[in-house]
């Protein structure tokens, strides 16, 4: 026999079980956010490498480490899309989007790909659900976008904190950026070696230190949050008055760094205390220079992104309340196989659940298998149609199809 084969290192397969839970999830993340107006949108699954090299920034990890970069045969260079934002402002741009009337507002859900270490809730194929809001910079698109997905975290069972921060503008932070510099470059001794070597490419990732005597130095460093401007200490006010109102906890977090780099002013991100070390469960933030960045009309933008296996990870929810009845229409003998079938599809047809034996069970097995399937009623097909239901045992002969329908869907 030929060697077994495997799914790639860092990727699972989602076997049906799973799969309901998934799709749960999706119809109601697809219902909270379109009726706050996000409209579903899609990108490709790969991209040019310079979409992210550009957007998402050479100095963070995931684009220094972890994408997935291959050449097509025309010798162009691809990459596996690591994230979602960079593709949504590369297709505003592309489509003109500037035009419509503003805030753009889109959804997605899809698969993303980060050349990380595998671990529990941390792989290298997973899938995402995100907003993002473009052409505005009004700050209820900041509390709107955090409140979505903090109910969305809310409805899937899923117990989080939210850490909020912000990050200013550009100039802000480049100014900072010289400071924080000088300040690590004095203290150089004191840091980690990975820490020294990328106080110039990017100091700010400093505070996210495992390393005890970073820690300590860090702990001492000027903080972003207190150089804001006026103009973004006021957007930052008016995003956490809007939080309060809405009753809306959060922890300020003035080291909050997020690994991007396009991030400017809010950026927020919740972490669930039940997924242990890979404790992000969903982030994200603004980021007004990126579509210009991307060859674009300067732009506006904030949204965020939530890992689906995170989620479910995450959640405490019984996955299995599905609501409609299901049926199990048991088959007594093989040449009763053809009425079988055509109730399984009546019964379909009007709404319920419904399965039919198909491996050829015993009687016993069949009504087995419509235990395991969860079945509200069991159909035995035969010279009478009897209905039986299975919480209580109760069994009674219908006379026809309709009156079938009727005993199961009630
Ligand atoms: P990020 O784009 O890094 O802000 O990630 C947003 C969310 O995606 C995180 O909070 C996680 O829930 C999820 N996520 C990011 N990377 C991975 C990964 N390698 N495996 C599983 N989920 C991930």
């Amino acid at each position: 026999m030929a060697g077994k084969l495997q799914a790639p290192r860092g990727t699972f397969d989602v076997l049906p079980a799973d799969g309901e839970r998934r799709q749960l999830l999706r119809e109601n993340a697809d219902d909270l956010l379109g009726r706050a107006g996000y409209g579903p949108f899609e990108t490709p699954a790969f991209e040019d490498t310079e979409v992210f090299a550009r957007g998402v920034g050479q100095s963070t990890d995931i684009v220094s480490k972890e994408m997935f970069t291959f050449e097509d045969k025309g010798g162009r260079s691809l990459t596996l899309r690591p994230e979602g934002t960079a593709g949504a402002c590369r297709a505003y741009v592309e489509h003109g989007m500037h035009k419509l009337s503003q805030p753009v507002k889109l959804r997605y859900w899809g698969p993303f790909f980060r050349h990380e270490a595998p671990q529990a809730g941390r792989y290298r194929q997973f899938n995402q659900v995100g907003a993002e809001a473009l052409g505005s910079d009004d700050p209820t698109l900041d509390a709107e976008l955090i409140l979505l997905l903090a109910e969305l975290l809310e409805d899937s069972g899923v117990e989080s904190r939210l850490k909020l921060s912000s990050l200013g503008n550009a100039e802000t932070r480049a100014s900072y950026g010289e400071e924080l510099r000088t300040f690590l470059r004095a203290r150089e001794g004191e840091l980690s070696e990975e820490v020294r070597a990328r106080v110039d490419a990017n100091p700010l990732r400093a505070f996210d230190a495992d390393h005890p005597g970073t820690r300590a130095v860090m702990a001492e460093a000027p903080l972003l949050i207190d150089r804001l401007d006026a103009a973004d200490a006021e957007h930052f006010a008016e995003v956490r008055g809007l939080l309060d109102d809405a009753e809306q906890e959060y922890d300020l977090d003035p080291t909050l760094v997020r690994g991007l780099d396009y991030y400017t002013r809010t950026v927020f991100e919740f972490d669930s205390p039940s997924l242990g070390a890979q404790s992000g469960v969903g982030g994200g933030g603004r980021y007004d220079g990126l579509v210009e960045q991307l060859g674009g009309p300067p732009t506006p933008g904030v949204g965020w992104a939530a890992g689906i296996e995170r989620i479910l990870l995450a959640s405490d929810e019984d996955p299995d309340d599905l609501e409609l009845p299901v049926a199990f229409v048991a088959v007594p003998r093989p040449e009763l196989r053809r009425m079988a079938f055509g109730i399984v599809r009546a019964l379909r047809d009007s709404g319920a659940r419904a399965e039919m034996e198909q491996a050829g069970r015993s009687m016993k097995g069949q009504l087995k298998q419509a235990n395991r399937i969860g079945a509200t009623h069991v159909v035995i097909v035969g010279d009478e149609l009897e209905v039986k239901e299975m919480e209580g045992g109760e069994q009674r002969v219908v006379a026809d199809e309709q009156e079938l329908l009727e005993a199961v869907l009630g």
